[in-house]
């Protein structure tokens, strides 16, 4: 037994596939040992004592590139002008496959269209999440974007996807040619205006004995409070307003301190790239780091926290930690120094 080692049981669920049919799907028993210990392990449970495995389960392998092998644009290293997407690129899902389909196709067209190169930053969108950690870290498994791998989440919500991507997608010419691009150009800009709209109305309007900017604060002052307090303002001047520019304004207004700091967060890190790490550190000696990340800046080193970033097993939130443990380090080598000297 390798993996789970230490349970002493295991939940499976047994899907009935059809109404037409008695076969049942074993959800939980992902496997692709030889038929007769799956039939073993089948038998073995509880009420499938006789049961008849119809399709054995498989595993299916494929060969993928390393993360040294492309760039963050989905371009081979090795093949210029060649992109690749999907799990050639060691990942796994739907969704992680068109993600990079759309990154790949769209440097491919720039690339056609006579230069200039395209990516997202971890901070914009889940995508450059993604494609930053398939360029940087070696997957021991295949790869899926769960939300927990991105550190910026304040900012990677789904109700401003609109106001992140969209003025990338202008930026691009995405929208110039086709009449959904244009309606949706049309829409973000009513969109843009409402919100601005909607903000400087929290600011002036009172809901009781508060402004809404105030009251926003309280948490049972849902997004429900916000809309019915401002909405016969807000039809007023645009007509019907789209609900999620309600979750929006009530997010961005809640939120607003943390989101702030994320963004000098944001700012801080992109700073950090060439900032070097003293040779003299002890990552041993720090506690308070997540024992992966000691383990692979012990074990390489990095001399900026440009490389230390790229290290499978360090997060940015673990760079974030880094950089407060070596000026700490630093302030506390000089103050022995300087007893030293004296
Ligand atoms: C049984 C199963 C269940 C899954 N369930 C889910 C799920 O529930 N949710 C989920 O998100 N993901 C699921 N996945 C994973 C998901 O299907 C894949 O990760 C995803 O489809 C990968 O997309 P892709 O474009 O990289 O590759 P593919 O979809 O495999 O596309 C590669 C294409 O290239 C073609 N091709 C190969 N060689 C050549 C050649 N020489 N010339 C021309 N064409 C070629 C192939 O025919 C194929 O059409 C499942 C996978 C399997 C096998």
């Amino acid at each position: 037994m390798v993996r789970f080692a230490e349970r002493d049981q295991h939940g499976v669920y047994l899907e009935p596939e059809s109404h037409e049919s008695d076969w049942v799907y074993c959800n939980g028993i992902s496997t692709s040992l030889p038929d007769d210990v799956q039939d073993t392990i089948v038998h073995s449970m509880p009420g499938c004592e006789h049961a008849k495995i119809l399709q054995y389960g498989y595993a299916v392998e494929y060969d993928m590139v390393r993360p040294h092998q492309i760039y963050v644009t989905g371009q081979s290293r090795l093949v210029e002008g060649f992109y690749l997407a999907g799990q050639i690129n060691g990942t796994s899902g739907y969704e992680e496959a068109a993600a990079q389909g759309l990154v790949a196709g769209i440097n491919a067209a720039l690339r056609a269209r006579g230069g200039g190169e395209f990516s997202f930053d971890r901070s914009q969108a889940y995508i450059g999440v993604l494609m930053d950690d398939l360029v940087t870290k070696t997957p021991r498994e295949p790869y899926r974007m769960f939300t927990s791998r991105a550190e910026y989440r304040l900012m990677l919500r789904s109700d401003n996807a609109p106001d992140r991507l969209t003025p990338i997608a202008m930026e691009l010419g995405l929208l110039d040619h086709h009449e959904i691009g244009l309606l949706r150009k049309k829409r973000f800009a009513a969109r843009s205006a409402a919100i601005e709209f909607g903000r400087s109305l929290m600011n002036s309007t009172m809901d009781g004995s508060k402004t809404i900017a105030d009251r926003i604060h309280e948490s049972e002052y849902s997004v429900e409070h916000l809309k019915h307090a401002i909405q016969t303002q807000m039809e007023a001047k645009f007509g019907d307003v789209h609900p999620e520019v309600y979750q929006t304004l009530h997010a961005q207004k809640r939120y607003e301190p943390y989101i702030e700091r994320q963004k000098i967060e944001i700012r801080r890190h992109n700073e950090i790239e060439h900032k070097p790490i003293p040779e003299w550190i002890e990552y041993e000696l720090m506690d308070s780091l997540r024992n992966e990340a000691r383990t692979a800046l012990s074990k390489y080193r990095p001399s900026t926290f440009g490389q230390a970033s790229r290290l499978e097993g360090v997060t940015p939130a673990d760079l974030t930690l880094l950089s407060v443990l070596v000026k700490r380090a630093r302030l506390s080598r000089r103050e022995t120094e300087a007893a030293n000297s004296e």
